[in-house]
C-alpha cells in the first residue's frame, strides 16, 4: 500500500500545474498550489505520503459534518422535510434558487445554501453551543481532540462572504432559517475553518467505511443508518456539480472542500484522505481526483 500511495503521488505531481488556489477567500489564496497530500487509513492502519501532515482548512467537507449531526438530532424524514438530497448541478455557491425555495425542492445541503440550512437544524440552545457541539462531533469523527479553527480564515470569509450571506436571507425569507442569520453564518464560517491534515479526514472517512462504528473503541459513533444515508448523499452529490463525472472516474462516495481537501471512503474498506489545493472551475481538487481515479483503479474500489 506503501508504494501504491507513493507512486500515485509522484505520478499525479504534475497535475496541480492545472488547477489554481481558490482566491475568493483570499486568505486561501496565500495556498501553495504545489503541494500534494494523500492517506488512507484502513483496518490494517494508515498510509501516508506527500504533504499528508500540512494543516488546512476543511472547508465543504465541514457540510457532511452538519448533515450527519442534523440528521442524528431529527431523524432523516424531518431533515429530508428541510432540504431534498437531489444533486443541483449548480456551482455550490449558486444564488438563483427562487424557484426551488418555494417549492423546498433541490435544497441539496452538500453545496452552500443547503449547508447553511442544515447548520440551523442541529439542536442547541444557541449558535455558541451549535458550534461547540460541532467541534466536539468534528473532533469525535476524526479522533482528533486537538483540532482548531483557523482564525485567519475565519475572518477572511467572514470578511468577504457576501454571497453566502444572501443565501442565508434567501433561507431566512422562506422560513428555513430561525433566529439570527449572522449568528448562524458565524458558526457556518467557523466550521469550514476547521484546521485538518489529509489523516483526520482519513479517519473521518473510515468511520463512514465502517458504518459509524469505530473500531478501536468498539463505539458505535453514528447511527448505521446515517452513515448508509451519509455515503448515499456524498455519492451523488459530494463533489458539487462534478459529482456524476467523479462517480464514473472513481466510483466511491467523496466529498472536497476549496481548501484542497476531499474526503472519501469505500464502504467496508478505507477511508481516504486528499490534499492538493489547486482546484478545477468547479472548485474540486485537479490532482487530487487523479490520485483517487489511479487508486480507485489500481485497488478497484469502485462501489459500482
Ligand atoms: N467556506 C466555503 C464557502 O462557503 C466553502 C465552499 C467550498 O468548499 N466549496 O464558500
Amino acid at each position: 500500500m506503501q508504494e501504491t500511495l507513493n507512486r500515485i503521488l509522484e505520478n499525479c505531481r504534475r497535475y496541480t500545474l492545472e488547477g489554481s488556489v481558490a482566491s475568493y477567500i483570499p486568505e486561501l489564496g496565500k495556498a501553495n498550489r504545489e503541494e500534494i497530500g494523500i492517506c488512507v487509513a484502513s483496518e490494517d492502519g494508515d498510509y501516508c505520503a506527500g504533504d499528508w501532515d500540512k494543516a488546512f482548512t476543511i472547508q465543504s467537507i465541514a457540510k457532511p459534518i452538519f448533515l450527519l449531526l442534523a440528521v442524528m438530532d431529527n431523524g432523516v424524514d424531518f431533515v429530508k422535510q428541510h432540504v431534498g438530497v437531489e444533486a443541483t448541478g449548480k456551482p455550490f455557491n449558486a444564488i438563483d434558487y427562487a424557484e426551488p425555495l418555494l417549492l423546498r425542492e433541490h435544497i441539496n445541503p452538500m453545496v452552500n445554501i443547503g449547508a447553511i440550512a442544515v447548520c440551523g437544524l442541529v439542536k442547541a440552545a444557541d449558535n455558541r453551543e451549535r458550534f461547540e457541539r460541532l467541534m466536539d462531533f468534528t473532533r469525535k469523527i476524526t479522533g482528533n481532540p486537538d483540532l482548531k479553527i483557523d482564525e485567519e480564515v475565519y475572518a477572511s470569509e467572514k470578511r468577504t462572504g457576501n454571497k453566502n450571506r444572501a443565501l442565508g436571507y434567501l433561507l431566512k425569507n422562506s422560513g428555513m432559517i430561525y433566529g439570527s442569520v449572522e449568528e448562524l453564518l458565524d458558526v457556518y464560517f467557523a466550521m469550514c475553518s476547521v484546521k485538518v491534515t489529509c489523516k483526520d479526514l482519513a479517519r473521518m472517512g473510515l468511520l463512514l467505511a465502517d458504518h459509524g462504528l469505530d473500531r478501536a473503541s468498539g463505539k458505535q459513533i453514528i447511527p448505521k443508518e446515517d452513515a448508509v444515508f451519509m455515503n448515499a448523499v456524498l455519492t451523488t452529490s459530494g463533489m458539487y456539480d462534478g459529482s456524476g463525472e467523479f462517480a464514473t472516474r472513481v466510483g466511491i462516495p467523496a466529498k472536497s472542500g476549496v481548501g484542497g481537501g476531499i474526503m472519501a471512503d469505500c464502504p467496508g474498506r478505507m477511508g481516504i484522505g486528499i490534499y492538493s489545493p489547486a482546484l478545477d472551475k468547479k472548485g474540486n481538487s485537479v490532482a487530487g481526483i487523479k490520485m483517487l481515479e489511479m487508486l480507485s483503479r489500481k485497488l478497484q474500489l469502485s462501489i459500482f
